[in-house]
């Protein structure tokens, strides 16, 4: 083994951080099943055997969007034939109706960037379904949503978030950091938040209390280098803040995207070595997320085995992954998550929103 894989298996072992040379490292390492067992053992300090859960629904307000982003099959113009929108009792029918579940606490709310909605919309519809379902968590609006809110409201972001907030917005989902990389964001999505807009977004929402999540979205141009310094960027500001919850690997699916015909998805290989790295870089993330709608229940189940310690939730009817030809189901049962976090040998936890345990099963 060579000398630098050699320290970096004795700092994981002790503990220690890794530096953006050995984070280079490892992704040049063709070892899985290494990569998998010096993750294994920073998940079993970081997070123990729990795997957590949560019973939540999505709710996507519209795919219209004025960003168009390259890597993105779910956005379409205005008049596309796959356009819609929902109006603010579409969304809350969708919600009361999944309500009737009992154990439901999160909806999931993200959309496209609407180039007629005005801010006030989005604020009705928070204000309406906390004031229908008090008890569900609202986990809504990206940082890319944020910044958008701020440019058609003329408000600041701190003025966006703490509105929000008043209306009911209890958290922000970690979508739209992409990679952070002005080469990438220039290429891939040049109308939306850039890097550093969406990192300050980030930074302004913990400082007003709120939690959000942070994600990456991989496998289409970016480099090596610009993973690990996407990583790096996001520990530097959890070492700031601790606002994140959880970090979330998104692999890229082409299908139905601009770049469908220039790259391939990306292999489960990729997604493994990926989300162990992930849970290396990251030591000060407790949660690190295999989100099963984009990694397929399979692949998801044995990214515990490598870092992953959530599973994210029942989740009810994407939208988003489904339109770049995802081929996993659109919603699970509560049993089937279970079943397969079992199954890995862990041990399912259902939590809320918050991290929060509410069952250990
Ligand atoms: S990724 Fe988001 S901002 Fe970009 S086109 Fe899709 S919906 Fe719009």
């Amino acid at each position: 083994m060579d000398t630098i894989l050699y320290g970096i298996e004795h700092k994981v072992r002790d503990g220690i951080r890794l530096t953006r040379d050995e984070g280079l490292a490892l992704f040049k390492s063709d070892d899985l099943a290494w990569l998998g067992y010096l993750a294994n053992i920073a998940r079993k300090r970081i997070s123990g055997d729990y795997v957590y859960f949560n019973v939540n629904r999505h709710i996507n307000l519209t795919n219209v969007c004025e960003a168009r982003c390259k890597f993105c099959a779910f956005g379409c113009d205005g008049d596309s034939a796959q356009a819609y929108t929902m109006t603010k009792e579409k969304a809350l029918s969708l919600a009361k109706q999944s309500a009737q579940d009992p154990d439901l606490r999160e909806l999931h709310i993200v959309s496209g960037l609407h180039p007629e909605w005005p801010f006030e919309f989005y604020l009705d519809v928070v204000r309406s379904l906390k004031a229908e379902l008090p008890h569900i968590h609202l986990k809504a609006f990206t940082a890319v949503e944020i910044c958008y809110f701020a440019k058609i409201s003329g408000l600041t972001i701190e003025e966006v978030i703490k509105a929000l907030i008043a209306a009911g917005m209890d958290s922000m989902p970690g979508g739209g950091a992409e990679i952070l990389s002005d080469r990438v964001r220039e290429q891939l999505c040049p109308k939306k938040a850039t890097a550093s807009q969406w990192l300050a977004i980030a930074r302004t929402a913990h400082q007003l209390g709120i939690k959000s999540n942070a994600s990456m979205l991989y496998g289409h141009i970016e480099t090596m280098e610009e993973r690990i310094d996407h990583l790096l960027a996001l520990r530097d500001l959890q070492d700031e803040t601790g606002g994140f919850q959880t970090f979330i690997c998104f692999p890229f699916h082409p299908a139905n995207t601009e770049l469908e015909s220039k790259i391939m998805r990306t292999s489960v290989w990729d997604d493994l070595r990926t989300m162990a790295i992930s849970r290396l870089m990251l030591d000060n993330f407790k949660n690190i997320k295999a989100y099963w709608i984009m990694l397929t229940l399979p692949v998801a189940q044995l990214a515990l085995g490598f870092g992953a310690n959530d599973i994210d939730g029942t989740v009810s009817e994407e939208k988003i992954v489904h339109a770049a030809g995802a081929n996993s189901s659109r919603s699970l049962s509560k049993d089937t998550l279970i079943g397969a976090i079992r199954q890995a040998g862990r041990v399912p936890v259902e939590r809320d929103s918050l991290y929060n345990i509410i069952k250990v099963l």
